[in-house]
């Protein structure tokens, strides 16, 4: 579908809204030259309802008028045929009855934000020195006359539309051009000149908004159009989610278009809301919100300044929250580190404990099968301890292994590793070692436990140690398993003990 054809459905539609009979004599009657005040008025005065609206409104601060308007004669002699029209043509539209149908379009919403719009455009103009102000409030209501007739005459495609939109994928008039290939503007200014309206009332919306591409000659239609323009950007202070950004645009543009200045400005945003209402009440309209723009700024800006308030105390929050957790994994680490020692260390020696010897040995017969590497194992057992605690007393005794301890750690290399296998009972694995070596390893051990003096206080005490030596190639021998391997450690200390102790045996298969 093509533009002209769209805009063919659309005139052709039973869906396109109908002008009130007075309203549509009216624009006739008003389009020919020969039409007088006194066949106008004759003509509003057949609809009783309207002209009593007429005049409540004549009346009011709407015009604020000093003398009192009691006949729509006077109404339209004193305000003039434009104005009389203009008040026709809202009154028609504004009682426009929207059926209840499938569409998702708000019709209650769009009255309202296109009376504000009506209401804006007339504030804007009546700053403006010698402006014709009296259909500005019309071609504000009307601007959107367009949206209103698309979601009418394409409930279908509209409401999907405006789904779109309001998924944010798409501004409104995008989306509109975008699935009915046409958009409001042209739609509604079309549909306006084949009712017969005027340049005045057509222009503005057409043009609304792009009015710098109107290319009128006729000033009075510029300003229109501008204000009319204008009117958007302050409605949508008041109804889209970005006041602060309508707002800004709204006093640039005023100042350019219209060369208002910062005290009009004020003035038009100050008066806005209370107008709003007042004209709601005027054209029974209800009108929900009344905050003011300076409320509704100060609103956006806590809302901002909260957020960066939120986000600034989440991140200290999280950095605080980042650095206990690191504290805490450090003391946790820590505390697993003493608790693992303390797991593995005998406590009165401070050498690796029975537990730790055996996962020692574990890994080291693994390393010794990667590497094919020998592995040798020394048991260690203090000579007739028993009789020495028997003549020294048991601290005295533990003195000593506390001592015997420390003099094998002395003469041992630091990968070598020493436990205390269990009463005075010693172990030490020597990775990498030969047989012929831990001999080397374990006679040196041997003699330096003879030579050494153990002293406490005066005393002096002597001790000797009997050792068990194995050594094992476990990647070459498929029968190795590590109880195996202790035992014969453990064979070759029996062996030294029963040669007569203080002395080192090998184990021979
Ligand atoms: P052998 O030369 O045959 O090894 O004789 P032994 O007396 O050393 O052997 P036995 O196994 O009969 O006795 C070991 C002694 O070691 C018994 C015990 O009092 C002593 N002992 C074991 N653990 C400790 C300890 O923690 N502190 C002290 N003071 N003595 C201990
Ligand atoms: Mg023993
Ligand atoms: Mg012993």
């Amino acid at each position: 579908m093509n533009i002209d054809e769209l805009l063919q459905k659309t005139l052709n539609s039973d869906e396109l809204p109908t002008l009130p009979t007075v309203a549509s004599e009216l624009i006739t009657l008003t389009s020919k030259e020969e039409t007088t005040l006194d066949d106008i008025a004759q003509l509003v005065s057949q609809d009783i309802s309207l002209s009593s609206k007429i005049l409540k409104v004549s009346n009011s601060e709407f015009y604020s008028f000093p003398q009192q308007i009691s006949s729509i004669n006077q109404a339209v002699s004193i305000l003039g045929t434009n104005a009389v029209r203009s008040l026709v043509l809202s009154f028609s539209f504004l009682s426009l009855k929207n059926r209840e149908d499938e569409s998702r379009f708000d019709f209650k919403k769009f009255w309202e934000k296109s009376l504000a719009s009506a209401v804006g455009a007339k504030l804007i103009l009546e700053k403006i020195k010698g402006a014709d102000t009296d259909e500005i409030f019309i071609a504000g209501l009307l601007q959107n006359l367009g949206e209103l007739i698309l979601a009418r005459t394409f409930p279908g495609k509209y409401s999907t539309k405006l789904a779109t939109v309001e998924g944010g994928q798409q501004d409104s008039k995008e989306g509109e051009e975008w699935l009915l290939m046409a958009n409001h503007s042209f739609i509604g200014a079309e549909v306006a000149k084949n009712w017969g309206f005027p340049e005045v009332l057509i222009l503005p919306i057409q043009y609304h908004h792009n009015p710098e591409k109107c290319s009128c000659r006729n000033g009075k239609i510029q300003s229109t159009v501008n204000a009319v323009y204008l009117s958007d950007l302050l409605v949508n202070i008041f109804y889209s989610d970005k006041p602060e950004t309508y707002h800004r645009q709204f006093n640039e543009e005023a100042k350019k278009l219209l060369d208002l200045n910062s005290k009009d400005i004020e003035s038009i945003l100050e008066e806005m809301h209370s107008k709003v209402q007042e004209a709601g009440s005027y054209f029974n309209l209800k009108i929900k919100s009344s905050k003011s723009v300076q409320e509704i700024l100060q609103e956006a800006n806590i809302r901002l300044s909260l957020l960066n308030l939120d986000y600034d105390q989440i991140n200290k929050q999280l950095v605080q929250a980042k650095i206990h957790l690191e504290e805490m994994t450090k003391e946790l680490e820590e505390k697993n580190r003493i608790l693992n020692n303390l797991a593995n260390i005998d406590g009165l020696t401070g050498v690796y404990n029975h537990r730790y010897f055996q996962n020692a040995l574990d890994q080291e017969i693994s390393r010794a099968i990667r590497q094919k590497s020998d592995l040798s194992l020394l048991l260690i057992d203090i000579d007739h301890f028993k009789s020495f605690n028997d003549t020294y007393g048991h601290q005295v005794g533990d003195f000593v292994l506390i001592e015997f301890a420390k003099t094998l750690k002395k003469h041992i290399r630091r990968y070598d590793i020493l436990a205390r296998y269990g009463g005075e009972e010693f172990a030490i694995i020597l990775p990498e070692t030969s047989s012929e070596d831990a001999l080397v390893v374990s006679e040196k051990l041997r003699s330096a436990i003879e030579e050494y003096a153990f002293r406490e206080k005066a005393a002096e005490y002597h001790v000797t140690a009997s050792f068990g030596q194995a050594c094992n190639n476990p990647a070459s021998d498929s029968d190795f398993s590590k109880n195996t391997f202790i035992s014969q450690a453990d064979q070759a200390l029996y062996a030294a003990k029963d040669k007569g102790r203080n002395c080192v045996v090998s184990f021979v298969p």
